[in-house]
């Protein structure tokens, strides 16, 4: 049996998904559960369980993530504005242990998140 991830089967194409952006480093595709008429779930390809498995090494991995969230947000006509979330463990309801943004967008969005 697999050991992979939902995501890392997704980056090694062993399931589909409707990906709307790929580099070297990080694979952008649409969430299969949307929260807003844009959510896409910007993720890198090397494995990070959670935002409190990164170290100082991974400083370049996470930074190139937002530079593609903007990438993805210019792409697909986010000029009025999105959201970007990354759950962190069981409180925030975090569901795939490999670290990655959500980005929402296409309807406003209240404040507190709930
Ligand atoms: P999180 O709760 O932050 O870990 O978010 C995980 C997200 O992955 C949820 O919004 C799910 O809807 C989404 N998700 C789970 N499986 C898939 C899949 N096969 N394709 C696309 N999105 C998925």
């Amino acid at each position: 049996m697999s050991g992979k991830n939902v995501f890392q089967k997704i980056i090694d194409r062993e399931i589909p998904a409707e990906i709307v952006y790929e580099d070297d480093k990080c694979i952008a595709f649409k969430d299969i559960h949307p929260a807003a008429p844009v959510h896409v779930l910007v993720v890198p390809k090397q494995l990070i369980p959670t935002l409190n498995d990164v170290t100082s090494e991974d400083e370049a991995t996470l930074g190139h993530l937002f530079i593609a969230a903007k990438a993805v947000a210019e792409k697909l006509g986010l000029a009025g504005g999105y959201r970007v979330v990354i759950n962190c463990g069981p409180d925030a309801g975090q569901e795939v242990m490999h670290v990655h943004l959500h980005l929402l967008g296409g309807r406003k969005f209240g404040w507190p998140p709930g």
